[in-house]
């Protein structure tokens, strides 16, 4: 999928390709589990891979890329500026040279900041600092996480380049039609997190009788609904199995499907919102 930042002048710079698809880390841990399912995520045919310095498990995502040897450009790595160090121009810097260190990397495929900011006047020094990044070539794109629409429309006053994505909660049962559609006309995509709902609805007898009706199972029906969106798609798995059958997702034709899928939407947050903070 195209990403690209939009400038002031309404021109896209730093266009970049992501893959459409990934696998999220959120709670895996370091030295070991984080490593062992990304491994067998590269193996399924992943090519993305969703990490954050919150997490602690930069370093594992980095060891699997070394030890399946692949090129460093056929995968592509997203990781996050924790909200907690978002404190300023010059944290940010040494937040993200810290992150290349730890992946073990020359650079990072898209840098998100990973909330916005709790002091709203650190949010445009943050950015500075995230679009200093990009044009010293550290990270090809950046981007925000649950960022609202006046956090996006906050934006507008200060950035250069505006975010090449949002990542959001999105899924069949939080599907945020105006932040989605803020989020596309500021020239971002939505990247969907906790597309399954954290694993909290997978068992939704309704999501059931439409996985059964398509002859797939109800992960895969939620996932392959963030994906036909248009949203860049990260569920997390340790399972191996599990990690086969979400990315299997990708080849299901759920389109009889969409009007009931569409129809569970009910604004359930499975995690935490920072969209509607001031
Ligand atoms: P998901 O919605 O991806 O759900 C993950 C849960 O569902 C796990 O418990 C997992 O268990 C289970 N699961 C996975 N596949 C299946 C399946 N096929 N059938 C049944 N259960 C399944 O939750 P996340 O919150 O982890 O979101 C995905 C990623 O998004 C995160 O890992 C992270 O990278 C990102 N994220 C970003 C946030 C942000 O603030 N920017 C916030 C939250 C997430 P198991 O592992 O045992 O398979």
């Amino acid at each position: 999928m195209h990403i690209s930042h939009r400038t002031p002048e309404g021109k896209e710079a730093y266009p970049t390709q992501i893959p459409q698809f990934g696998l999220g880390v959120f709670l895996m841990s370091d030295g070991g589990e984080c490593k062992s399912s990304v491994l067998a995520a590269l193996k399924a045919g992943y090519t993305h891979i969703d990490t954050a310095s919150m997490y602690q498990n930069e370093r594992d995502v980095g060891r699997a890329l070394k030890e399946t040897g692949v090129e460093r450009s056929s995968v592509f790595i997203t990781t996050k500026l924790r909200r907690g160090d978002a404190v300023g121009y010059e944290e940010t810097i040494e937040q993200c040279k810290k992150s290349l260190e730890l992946l073990d990397s020359e650079y990072i495929d898209l840098y998100l900041v990973h909330a916005p900011p709790l002091d709203p006047a650190h949010r445009a020094p943050v950015w500075k600092a995230m679009e200093y990044c990009l044009e010293q070539g550290w990270v090809k794109s950046i981007g925000v996480s649950n960022y609202g629409i006046a956090h996006l429309d906050a934006m507008k006053k200060y950035a250069n380049y505006m975010p090449s994505v949002n990542q959001v909660e999105y899924n069949p049962w939080l599907q945020r039609p105006h932040l989605k559609k803020a989020t596309e006309d500021s020239g971002a995509k939505i990247m969907a997190y906790s597309p399954l709902a954290r694993g909290h609805r997978v068992d939704d007898p309704e999501l059931g009788a439409i996985a059964e009706r398509l002859g797939c199972t109800p992960a895969q029906v939620a996932i392959k609904f963030c994906y036909d969106q248009g949203c860049i798609t990260i569920p997390k798995s340790s399972n191996p199995s599990r990690i086969i059958e979400n990315i299997a997702s990708l080849g299901i034709d759920i389109s009889s499907e969409i009007d009931a899928i569409t129809a569970l939407d009910e604004d359930y947050v499975s995690g935490w919102d920072p969209t509607t903070e001031p």
